[in-house]
C-alpha cells in the first residue's frame, strides 16, 4: 500500500503551470465568494448541477493532495467548507463535500480542493450512490488489519 505515496515536495509554495495557483495570484479570473489568510472559495467552472452554485475551496499555497497540506492549512479549509455550506444549504436542500486524490480518483487539478455540490430534487446528478461488493472470507479482516498497521 505505502508504494502509492509519492508526494514530490515542491521548492515554491506556488506550482508554474497549475490553474489554481494563477487563480490565486489573480492570473486567471474566477468567481471569488470568499478569501482568507490560507483560503479561497470561487464558483467551479462546469458546475455539477444545472443550478449552480458548485463551489471549489483550495488552499492558497500548492499541495497536490489531501495528505500534503500541514494540518494547520487543513484546518482553515476545514473552517472555510463549513462557512460556505452553511451559505450554500440556505440556498439549497442538500450538499455533497466532494475531495478527489490522485487522476485514479478523479483528480483533474493537482491543488488540494474541496468541492461543496449543492443538491436538490431533480438535479439529476449519481453521487453519494454507488454499487457495492460483498467481502470474501477474511479478506475484510485483512484489509482492516493492513491499515491499522500504517497508522502505527
Ligand atoms: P477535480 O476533478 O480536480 O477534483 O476538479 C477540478 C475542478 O476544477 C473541476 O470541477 C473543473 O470544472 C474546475 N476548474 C478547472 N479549471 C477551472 C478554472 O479555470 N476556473 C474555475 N473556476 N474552475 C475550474
Ligand atoms: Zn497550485
Amino acid at each position: 500500500m505505502q508504494k502509492y505515496l509519492k508526494t514530490k515536495p515542491l521548492r515554491s509554495k506556488m506550482a508554474k503551470d497549475c490553474i489554481f495557483c494563477k487563480i490565486v495570484k489573480g492570473e486567471i479570473p474566477c468567481n471569488q465568494i470568499y478569501q482568507d489568510k490560507d483560503t479561497i472559495a470561487f464558483l467551479d467552472i462546469s458546475p455539477a448541477t444545472p443550478r449552480g452554485g458548485h463551489t471549489l475551496v483550495i488552499s492558497k499555497k500548492h499541495y497536490e493532495t489531501l495528505i500534503d497540506v500541514p494540518d494547520k492549512e487543513l484546518e482553515a479549509m476545514t473552517r472555510t467548507v463549513k462557512k460556505i455550506s452553511k451559505a450554500l444549504l440556505n440556498l439549497y436542500p442538500g450538499l455533497n463535500l466532494v475531495q478527489n486524490n490522485k487522476k485514479v480518483a478523479g483528480q483533474i487539478v493537482p491543488h488540494i480542493h474541496f468541492h461543496l455540490i449543492p443538491r436538490y430534487e431533480g438535479d439529476n446528478l449519481k453521487i453519494g450512490y454507488w454499487s457495492t461488493y460483498k467481502y470474501k472470507e477474511r479478506e475484510e479482516l485483512e484489509i482492516a488489519e493492513r491499515i491499522k498497521t500504517l497508522l502505527k
